[in-house]
């Protein structure tokens, strides 16, 4: 059987849970060695550790603050040093403290624009010389259907993901050159715990917007990094990729 991703060693951030661990698992079905961080979640990060080397791959648990630059740093050094390598960096991290901006505290402001965005420019920071030397790489960064169509209480996260989208196409630029390819995903609602919340608010309400009535799996996402991480993906770069099921168009 070929696989798509042969001996290949990526770092996936948030990977306790959620689209993280159904991107690990998925890279890992496909001949991957993951490195799996994660901030607080050691039982569910130990989980995708099982899942990943239940296909014969190795898993590396990485703790790691994505909003900490020095964090960061230490964990791609860690990477590196074990494997040799680093491949693929898939920046997926992400919380969310929706809100009013009126009623909104300093805290939930800082703290969403730290780790959604902070969180993206950090780890990229850390791992793009590895790739640069080797000349050769592919970072996948996780944006939201919230950076271009933000609900009501989103301004936080709105902000953050559309700043992913600038940074994805500005580290294309920089990294093109020495065949690292950067590319954004934005999902619209996946069934994992950040979603929970909005999907018992107003799920008639959300379903009525998407073309395809129905919220999408982690593993829809999965396949869509995959793609964009793997060699099959020689061309494209600089691109945000929206996973909706038709939101913009309904
Ligand atoms: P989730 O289930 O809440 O999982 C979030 C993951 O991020 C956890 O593994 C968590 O680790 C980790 N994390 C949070 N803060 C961190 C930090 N400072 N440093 C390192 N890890 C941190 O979320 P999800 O739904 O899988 O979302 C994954 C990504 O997709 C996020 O970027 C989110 O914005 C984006 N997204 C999600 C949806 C959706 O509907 N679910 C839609 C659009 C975009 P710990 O548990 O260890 O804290």
């Amino acid at each position: 059987m070929t696989v798509k991703l042969s001996d290949q060693v990526a770092i996936v951030t948030g990977a306790s849970r959620g689209i993280g661990r159904a991107i690990a698992v998925l890279f890992a079905e496909e001949g991957c060695d993951v490195a799996i961080n994660y901030r607080g979640d050691e039982a569910g990060a130990l989980e995708t550790a099982a899942a990943v080397e239940q296909f014969g791959r190795k898993a590396m648990l990485v703790k790691a603050d994505v909003s900490s630059f020095e964090q960061c740093e230490r964990m791609a050094d860690a990477v590196a040093e074990r494997f040799g390598k680093i491949d693929i960096l898939v920046n997926n991290a992400g919380i969310t403290r929706d809100n009013l901006l009126v009623s909104m505290d300093a805290e939930d402001i800082e703290a969403v624009i730290r780790t959604n965005l902070l969180g993206v420019i950090y780890p990229t920071k850390a791992v793009a010389m590895h790739m640069v030397r080797k000349r050769s790489g592919r970072i996948v960064n996780m944006s939201s259907s919230a950076a271009s169509r933000p609900g009501k209480g989103q301004c936080n996260y709105a902000a953050a993901k559309g700043g992913v989208e600038s940074f994805t196409r500005a580290m294309a630029v920089e990294l093109a050159a020495r065949n690292v390819l950067v590319n954004a995903v934005a999902p619209g609602v996946i069934m994992t715990d950040m979603s929970e919340q909005i999907r018992d608010m107003g799920d008639e309400e959300i379903k009525a917007r998407l073309l395809l009535k129905r919220y999408a799996q982690p593993r829809e996402v999965a396949d869509l990094v995959l793609h964009l991480a793997s060699p099959a993906n020689q061309y494209m770069t600089g691109e945000v990729l929206h996973l909706n099921g038709g939101l913009k168009m309904a």
